[in-house]
C-alpha cells in the first residue's frame, strides 16, 4: 500500500519500521525486550541496525532537555500547481500531518547541544518521504538566518527521497535556496555540520546535505543522487557492492566520519565546540 510517490530517484527498499516492544529485530531477528530498542536510541543492541527515527525523537536525542525552541512553524505548504496524482496534494499533506503529527517534513529549532548553543534542523522521512518542497527550503533558510543572527553553528539531520514532485519547479528551486543559506553561514564564518541518515538522496543529497563543513553519516545509510538501479540502467554498468552506503562514501571522501547514533550527540558536541573556538561542551 504505497501511499506516497514523492521520490524522484529509484524506488528503493522501504526501511523497516521501528519495532513494537517485545518483538524481534527486523534485521537480525534477535529477540528484543519491551522498551529495549527505545532505550538504545532505536539502534538494535544485537546487530547495531539503525532504525528510522522520527524528527522529534532525533531532536530529543541531540538537544539538551528544556533548551529547544521551534522556529518557522508558521510556514505552511500551499499548492501552487493544483497538483493531482491519484490524490490531490492538499490531501497528501493532511494525511502526512495526521500520520506523523508534524507540520512539515523539516523541523527547525534553536537549542543547546551538550551546552553548545546551536541551530538544529531535522528532516523526517515519514512526512512525504522527507521531500524538499518550498516549506522545507524556507524553514531551512530561516534557520540559517537565525544561526547567523545569534552566532550559532548550524546542524542539519538529513533523511530524504529528494525533491517534492507535487511542487514541481518550486521544489527544485529549494536546492539553490538552501545552498545560498549555507553560504550565509560561510560568509559569517560560522560552521555547518550535516548528519546524513538513511536515505539521503536526490535533490537533498545534491544540495545542502553534501556542502557542509563537516559531514557525518549514520552507519549503513544509503546516500547518493540517484539510486543504484537507475545508474546501472543508464550506464549499463554494474556498480560495486555497497555503492552509496555511508561506509563507501567515507572511503571515497564524500563523508568525513561514520558515527554510531549512540555516540552521535557526544561527537557532535565535541565537533561544534571545536569549530566554535573552544566553547565548553557539557
Ligand atoms: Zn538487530
Amino acid at each position: 500500500m504505497a501511499k506516497y510517490v514523492t521520490i524522484q530517484v529509484a524506488r528503493r527498499e522501504t526501511p523497516p519500521a521501528p519495532q513494537a516492544p517485545g518483538e524481534h529485530c527486523k534485521k537480525c531477528n534477535a529477540s528484543l525486550a519491551a522498551g529495549e530498542l527505545e532505550r538504545a536510541l532505536r539502534v538494535c543492541p544485537h546487530c547495531s541496525y539503525h532504525y528510522p527515527l522520527p524528527a522529534h525523537e532525533r531532536i530529543a536525542q541531540l538537544a539538551d532537555k528544556g533548551s529547544v525552541g521551534f522556529i518557522a512553524e508558521e510556514v505552511q505548504a500551499v499548492d501552487p500547481l493544483d497538483f493531482v496524482d491519484v490524490k490531490t496534494y492538499p490531501e497528501r499533506l493532511s494525511t502526512a500531518k495526521f500520520e506523523t503529527g508534524l507540520s512539515e517534513a523539516f523541523l527547525a529549532a534553536l537549542c543547546d547541544i551538550s551546552g553548545v548553543p546551536a541551530a538544529l534542523g531535522v528532516l523526517d522521512f515519514r512526512f512525504l518521504g522527507g521531500s524538499m518542497g518550498s516549506v522545507v527550503g524556507e524553514r531551512f533558510h530561516r534557520l540559517a538566518r537565525a544561526a547567523v543572527e545569534e552566532r550559532r553553528p548550524l546542524v542539519v539531520v538529513a533523511g530524504s527521497g529528494g525533491a517534492r514532485m507535487q511542487e514541481g519547479l518550486f521544489s527544485l528551486m529549494q536546492m539553490a535556496k538552501t545552498v545560498v543559506a549555507v553560504q550565509m553561514l560561510a560568509t559569517a564564518r560560522l560552521p555547518y555540520v550535516a548528519i546524513l541518515t538513511h536515505p539521503t538522496t536526490g535533490g537533498v543529497f545534491a544540495s545542502f546535505a553534501t556542502i557542509a563543513d563537516v559531514i557525518m553519516a549514520e552507519p549503513g545509510a544509503v546516500m547518493s543522487f540517484a539510486g543504484a538501479r537507475i545508474i546501472e540502467q543508464t550506464t549499463r554498468e554494474k556498480l560495486p557492492p555497497g555503492f552509496g552506503s555511508s561506509e563507501s562514501q567515507l572511503t571515497h571522501g564524500q563523508v568525513d566520519m561514520v558515527v554510531d547514533r549512540r555516540q552521535l550527540r557526544e561527537r557532535l558536541a565535541l565537533c561544534l565546540s571545536f569549530l566554535m573556538g573552544g566553547q565548553t561542551g557539557g
